[in-house]
Order: structure tokens, then sequence, then C-alpha cells
């Protein structure tokens, strides 16, 4: 059957498709392919599956562009870019990337938490400029994570990873806000329940962003709630962007109401809200949180095999409509 790929992705999951005796097209673009574009490439065959990217706005339009799809395979575990409620009128299949990139996501959360608190961008800008004169007592001092409160927002697959790796490398306290509590949870790790993130904001040095991007998670962190963090503490986003409004954080951070923050995500990608790029308290990675060769070659993969799944008649593992 005729699958087409939105942009190239790692071969492992197209030669998985090409294995099965698939044809497969991929968009010839370094880069994302505009709505108008991705119709028109749709336009030219007669395509039985899609593999699209979360830089990817599917909805109606795109569902009309290619009428023999029933399946639209998602690499990301996220799938705000497409309009599942549509699809689901539509009866079409739509997929994801769970479980995969779940120890990458963590881990890169937790390289920009320490990265932040130990200044390591601003440190490494500095020497680099010459201006290291030697050791010096008061140089550029950070902050310890070790037995600090690590507050997750959003305890699933990577907030609970990143729980994990603060409990268990820095004796963090864990307390975590989800709309799903966890006793299980809360017994391995000794975490607490937060009834509202008010209360997680007030009370962590470390605050971690692991929700989807839903309307209840949309600007979740805005300005009154930026506005409860303590001034010592430092926010992590490595989920969506618009789960915290930027252009309050920007203001937070220009009068250095918390400590700092470090985000691979933000509300226009890839704009960045103005004067974020200014500031020292605040790292900044483009969207990459689950980009390891390891990762996103699995990732190929698994968006690779719930076409293969559902274009054999089964129902694919990672259906998410
Ligand atoms: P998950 O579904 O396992 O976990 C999400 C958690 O958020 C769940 O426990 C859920 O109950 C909770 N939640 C949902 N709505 C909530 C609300 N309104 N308030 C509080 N909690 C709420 O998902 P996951 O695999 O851990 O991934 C989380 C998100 O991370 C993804 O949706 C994706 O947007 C993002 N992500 C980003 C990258 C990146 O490259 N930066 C990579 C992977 C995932």
């Amino acid at each position: 059957m005729k699958i087409y790929v939105t942009r190239a992705i790692p071969d492992s999951g197209i030669n998985l498709l090409k294995e099965k005796g698939h044809e497969v097209t991929i968009s010839s673009k370094d880069g994302v392919l505009s709505k108008e574009e991705l119709i028109s490439e749709l336009g030219k065959e007669e395509y039985d599956a899609v593999l699209c990217l979360l830089t990817d706005k599917v909805d109606g339009e795109i569902f009309d562009a290619a009428p023999k799809a029933k399946i639209f395979a998602n690499y990301a575990v996220g799938y705000g870019n497409i309009d599942v409620e549509e699809a689901k009128k539509r009866g079409l299949a739509v997929t994801n990337t769970p479980g995969v990139l779940t120890n990458t996501v963590a881990e890169h959360a937790f390289a920009l938490m320490m990265a932040i608190s130990k200044r390591i961008v601003e440190a490494d800008k500095y020497t680099r400029a010459g201006k290291y004169q030697g050791w010096s007592p008061m140089l550029m001092l950070g902050t310890d994570m070790y037995q600090k409160t690590l507050g997750v927002v959003g305890l699933g697959r990577i907030g609970s990873r990143v729980a994990h790796h603060g409990k268990n490398g820095f004796d963090m306290n864990i307390v975590y806000y989800d709309v799903k509590r966890n006793e299980n949870f809360e017994k391995e790790y000794g975490a607490t329940f937060m009834e509202n993130v008010d209360e997680l904001l007030k009370q962590a040095d470390f605050i971690s962003v692991h929700v989807p991007l839903l309307d209840s998670t949309r600007h979740l962190i805005n300005a009154e709630r930026l506005a409860l963090m303590k001034e010592s503490a430092v926010l992590v986003n490595t989920s969506r962007g618009p789960v915290i409004d930027e252009k309050a954080l920007v203001e937070v951070l220009k009068n250095k109401q918390i400590r700092g923050a470090a985000l691979d995500v933000f509300e226009e990608e890839p704009k960045l809200a103005d004067g974020l790029d200014e500031l020292d308290n605040v790292i900044i990675t483009p969207h990459i949180a689950s980009g390891t060769q390891e990762t996103r070659s699995k990732m190929s993969e698994m968006a690779a095999q719930n076409i293969i799944d559902f274009l054999d008649g089964g129902t694919p593992k990672n259906l998410v409509s």
C-alpha cells in the first residue's frame, strides 16, 4: 500500500514499512511542509496511510486531501497537532508513540534542571569569553538539588520518571499534582499529592511540567500562578509550550521573581516570546527532549508498526482515536 511520510525520519521505521512491501513516499522538502504543500503532496497519489509529525497541523482539510488514508500515525507521544475529534467523527485511526521516549525526555528534563541550578550555560559563555580570572569564592553561585522539594506537574510516564530520578539521584522530596492521584507511587517514593497546582507551586524548589496540552492545561501556569513560586525556585518545561504563559514568564524572569527557568518547548514554536533569549536566568533548547538517536529510531519504528498493524487489519497498539 502507499504511505506518505511528511518529513525525513530515521530509516528504521521506513525500512519496516518497505520490508512489508509498502510503497513509501517521504517529503523531499528540508523542513516543515506548509498546509498547502501538504495538501498538494497528498493529492499526488491515493495514499493509504500518513505518517505525520507534531509540526503538521492535521485537521479536516488534511483528511479531505487524503480520502483513502484511514490512519494518521503521529511521530510523537503528544497529539495536540491532530484534530482527534474530527478523526473520530470520520472513523479514522490516529496513533502516537508513547513510552519509547519516556526515559529520554526525563533525562532531558533533569539535564535542564541541573544546568539551570548550576548555571552551566552562563558559566560556559563566561569562560569562553575569556572572563575567567581564577578561582573565586563568590563566582557564579548556583543552588543545590540534594534534598530539595521537586514538584512534578503531571505524574504520567515522563513525570513519574523525573520524580524517580529526583528521589533516587538527589534524595529529593517529591510533591506532585495530577488529575489522577497515584497512591502506589506515593508509597513507593514517599511522595505527597497536592490537591491543586497552586499549592505545589508554593512549596516546590524545582518544578517540572509534564502534562499534555489540553484545554484544561493551556496556561495552567499563568501570571497569577507564577507569582506563587518561591524566589529561589526553578521552573522546567519539557511538555508543551502553551502550558506556560510564556510572556508572563519573561516578566517574572526579568524581575528575578524566581531563580530561573529551563524550556524545551515554546508557545509559538519556533518563535520565542519577546525578550526570552536575552535573559541569563533561562536555558532554552529547541524541542529536543526526545532527540537521541536511540529514541528517535524507536519512535520511527513504533509509528511504522502502528501503520503496519492497521493496514494488516489489526488494531494498532497506540491508538488514540
Ligand atoms: P502521560 O499521558 O503518561 O502523562 C500525562 C499526565 O498528565 C497524566 O498522568 C495525566 O493524568 C496528567 N494530566 C492530564 N491533564 C491534566 C491536568 N489538567 N492537570 C494535571 N494533570 C493532568 O504522558 P507522557 O508520556 O508522560 O507525556 C507528557 C507530555 O510530554 C506529552 O503529552 C507531550 O506533550 C510532552 N512531550 C514532550 C516532548 C519533548 O520533546 N519536549 C517529548 C515527549 C513528550
